[in-house]
């Protein structure tokens, strides 16, 4: 296993990363870098052992519904790379359940890489979202052929991967990145149904990053602060993979696996997360409308009366998914897909409208709040705690950063990227409709409707 201070030499590695139109050779001068590498070092000291063959428990498979339902609060306790590698060796082993019938050799080879990366004591993160170009032809009907990632020539030892992963979080701070097609794949597109691990550091490779990492006072930014992570442009410029690290190449029947592998860890990582976000805003309404005076009006007793049944419903469908878990062929458990993927679209859809709730609570200073720095200066910061305190019994300072929390969550740069990333993180909403619709029992659904109109029984 590795330390804290040894996962970060290990990122010297030569690596192609650019960031605000330079590349980076020393992390250290790059706070959006060296802020979030901080946070994953302080967890690889948590499970650090000294033992040649140690490996981190956290990346074991569930062997049982309890084991499913603990690692999450474990794992959303830690940085948000160790948990990206949890969902990428998951992905994996879910993927390899599901085609060793199929095909034998592939899945051998992820079981390999699989105990190989727990034993190496790497972090990865996931490739899957391709640049796509125009989104209503297939990959090879496009101008561009690299448009998806694709094989552009097959070696004795390997092959040689060109295109492009857009909106890849972690990048940087990881070892090797995880490679799926994005979609299925049909007859005619063998060259696009490629999954495969590679390193950072592979020739070839280059990864563009951007961030949402905050300057300023820590205080302004109590969320950001601590949750930023480069999100990245990932370009394989002809970037040689060898076999043993290729799990799908040609097999199109088989690409569509690997996605939906994903979409499932993914979408339950995502869901606990915003089951936890939904909570964190209804209590944010609470506290400011207790701090603002306002907390006895109906329609703001009614408001967060709805945040709580959203936050409440949330983690129904969280519990339901974990509670009809299912066990693999492998052994291990995975997350129900009805459930995950309901609970990930309810979360998602209904995030704007319970942002909005909050903020129309909290005023409009969620806008406009005088940073902690302001608050500090003598001249002017007794006016701002004079001017901000609403009674004897709430400061100023206590407004102020209560504030600063529903800005930051909400209404300033992260708040933004939250917006967006609920609504397309997961493969977005329409990915989700369509998984939860194809488990949905609606024969069912459709028998209790005949009844209902008093129609018999299909066939
Ligand atoms: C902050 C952030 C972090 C992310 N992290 C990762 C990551 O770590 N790894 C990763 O692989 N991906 C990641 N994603 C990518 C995410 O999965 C995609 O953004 C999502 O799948 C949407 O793809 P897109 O951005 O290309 O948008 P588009 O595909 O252009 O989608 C825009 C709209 O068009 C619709 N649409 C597109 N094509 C079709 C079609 N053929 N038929 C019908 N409707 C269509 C979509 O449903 C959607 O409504 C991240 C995204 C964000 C915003």
């Amino acid at each position: 296993m590795m330390t804290g201070q040894q996962y970060k030499e290990s990122l010297n590695d030569g690596r192609a990363t650019y960031f605000a139109g330079r590349r980076v050779i020393d992390f250290d001068e790059v706070p959006a870098f060296s802020t979030p590498r901080g946070h994953i070092a302080d967890s690889y000291d948590l499970f650090y052992r000294p033992e040649p063959d140690a490996v981190n428990p956290m990346f074991q498979a569930p062997e049982s519904k309890d084991e499913l339902r603990d690692r999450i609060p474990q794992l959303m306790a830690l940085d948000e790379v160790t948990y990206l590698t949890y969902q990428c060796q998951m992905t994996l082993t879910t993927a390899a359940s599901r085609l060793r019938s199929v095909a034998p050799e592939m899945t051998a080879r992820i079981d390999r890489y699989v105990a190989d990366a727990r034993r190496r004591d790497i972090r990865m993160v996931e490739c899957i979202t391709d640049a796509k170009g125009h989104r209503g032809r297939r990959p090879q009907d496009q101008d561009d052929q690299d448009a998806y990632v694709r094989v552009v020539e097959r070696r004795d030892d390997g092959i040689v991967v060109r295109g492009a992963k857009l909106h890849i979080t972690g990048t940087p701070l990881a070892h090797e990145l995880l490679v799926m097609p994005t979609k299925a794949m049909k007859p005619g597109e063998e060259d696009y149904a490629v999954a495969f691990a590679v390193p950072m550091s592979a020739p070839g490779l280059m990864s563009v990053s951007t961030s949402f990492h905050p300057t300023g006072h820590p205080a302004d930014y109590p969320v950001s602060g601590r949750l930023s992570l480069p999100d990245s442009f990932v370009i394989f410029d002809d970037v040689f993979v060898p076999y043993e690290r290729v799990f799908l190449d040609g097999q199109t029947s088989s690409a569509a696996v690997f996605a939906h592998s994903l979409g499932l860890w993914e979408r339950l990582g995502g869901t606990s997360l915003m089951v936890q976000q939904a909570d964190e805003i209804a209590g944010l309404a609470q506290l400011i409308a207790e701090a603002n005076g306002v907390d006895g009006y109906g329609h703001v007793r009614e408001k967060i009366a709805e945040l709580t049944m959203h936050a409440t419903l949330l983690r129904a469908g969280l519990e339901a998914a974990l509670a009809n878990a299912e066990r693999s062929e492998d052994g291990f458990y995975f997350p129900s897909e009805l459930y995950t993927n309901a609970a990930r679209y309810l979360a998602a859809a209904g995030f704007s409208a319970a942002v909005q709730k909050l903020q129309d609570i909290a005023g409009g200073s969620v806008a406009t709040v005088p940073s902690m720095l302001d608050l500090d200066n003598p001249d002017v910061g007794p006016f701002v705690e004079k001017y901000m305190s609403t009674s004897t019994e709430v400061s100023g300072r206590y407004r102020v950063q209560l504030f600063h929390a529903i800005k930051d969550l909400t209404a300033d740069k992260y708040g933004g990227w939250w917006h967006v990333v609920n609504l397309h993180s997961g493969g977005g909403l329409y990915a989700q409709r369509l998984i939860t619709r194809k488990h949905y029992d609606m024969t069912r659904a459709k028998a209790l409707a005949r009844r209902v109109a008093g129609l018999p029984d299909e066939g």
